[in-house]
């Protein structure tokens, strides 16, 4: 991709000398890479060899012609530029050009800033198209990778489940009761994992699909905040973690989704005890300024190694280490509670230390537009 101009190549091919030269003169200083050939066969090779974006050629030379070139660059590279320099500025060469590939002309006599508008025209246009390419590829390889990921995430829950009522339907535990209950409490564990996963999988396509605009309304982001943490009170107790937070007094509304929030928040405090330590602390902290409100949830827990930092809102992504293995998730978590952030036109950040704790910044700005 030719992200700067300097990584840009471009390639003059003309029998001229003076215009190879003047052509060279304008474009180096604009600081493009630029090459020169004085004949087709020349220029050809030079094409295979360079890599190149862009291709200036002149439709009458002796030997090879311009149409011809034109037509074998496009074989060589279809996503090369191709831009004829036409002598004559006869509009029929200028057609014929075009329909043989050729991205514009230029007519002879042309100025220094004719070059320069219709190179830079033609390599804005290839820089699109290869945006364009780029996110369709990533698009189709995420599309692949969702359904390969869901199924093996929904496969090992159920394997687990399939095989718990094997052990059960068996009768080998008929005379032990404890063992029974044992087993049973496991298929009902692994069941409301696979029922989370289908959940947020739901969430994360009704997102997708642009539905939670549809609900935005006046709302204050304080009570939402306490709301969740209530919410999620219960699942500190087993660990004995504290939960505190402070909201501001009469804090200003912004408009949003009230339920997507809910769960936005509700995500980020159920990790922060989820992944905290035995009487560990949550502190949730609400703030203000004229435009936007800052929420920060952070933890005193295991915290994220900074190598899966990049990754922790990607769908699936789960840290693997001996802290965090033993502990269920569907790895959806983080990648909707972005996806809602986004939905408000907001940011989030990430700040952890490995064995200190992690503090997760979300940035909501208080109107839409
Ligand atoms: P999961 O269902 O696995 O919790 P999430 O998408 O919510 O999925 O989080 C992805 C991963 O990010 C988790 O598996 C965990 O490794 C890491 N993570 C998220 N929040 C925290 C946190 N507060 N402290 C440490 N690690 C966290």
């Amino acid at each position: 991709m030719c992200a700067t101009s300097a990584e840009t190549r471009i390639l003059v091919i003309d029998d001229e000398e003076t215009m190879r030269d003047s052509c060279t003169q304008v474009l180096t200083k604009e600081g493009y890479r630029v090459e020169v050939a004085s004949d087709g066969r020349t220029g050809l090779s030079k094409t295979q060899e360079m890599a190149l974006d862009l291709a200036l050629v002149d439709l009458k030379m002796p030997g090879m012609g311009g149409m011809e070139i034109l037509e074998a660059i496009r074989e060589m590279d279809p996503t090369i530029v191709p831009i004829v320099i036409t002598g004559y500025a006869t509009v029929t060469s200028a057609v014929e050009a075009m329909k043989r590939g050729a991205y514009d002309f230029l007519p002879k006599p042309f100025t220094p800033d004719e070059l320069r508008l219709v190179v830079k025209r033609g390599l804005e246009k290839r820089r699109l198209e290869q945006e364009t390419a780029a996110l369709r590829a990533e698009k189709e390889r995420m599309k692949r990778n969702f359904v390969t990921l869901v199924s093996h995430e929904l496969r090992s829950p159920l394997v687990a489940v399939e095989q718990y009522l094997a052990v059960l339907g068996e009768g080998i535990l008929d005379e032990e009761p404890a063992k029974q209950k044992k087993v049973l409490s496991r298929v009902r564990e692994r069941v409301k994992e696979l029922l989370t996963l289908v959940h947020e999988w739901l969430d994360i396509s009704r997102i997708e699909a642009g539905r939670i605009v549809e609900k935005f309304e006046p709302l204050d982001l304080g009570t939402v905040l306490v709301e969740a943490a209530e919410r999620m009170r219960g699942l500190a107790e087993p660990g004995r973690i504290t939960i505190e937070i402070s909201v501001p007094d009469g804090p200003g509304t912004m408009e949003g989704d009230r339920e997507a929030l809910n769960h936005l928040f509700g995500n980020l405090i159920g990790n922060a005890i989820k992944y905290n330590r035995e009487e560990g602390r949550v502190h949730i902290r609400l703030e203000e300024d004229e435009n936007d409100f800052v929420a920060t949830v952070s933890d005193t827990g295991v915290g994220i190694p900074p190598e899966g930092l990049p990754f922790i809102f990607d769908e699936f992504f789960r840290v693997k280490t001996r802290e965090t293995r033993k502990l269920t998730g569907s790895g959806l978590g983080l990648s909707l509670v972005k996806k809602i952030v986004e939905a408000h036109k907001g940011r989030i950040k990430v700040s952890s230390e490995l064995g200190q704790g992690t503090t997760f910044t979300v940035i909501l700005p208080k109107h839409l537009s």
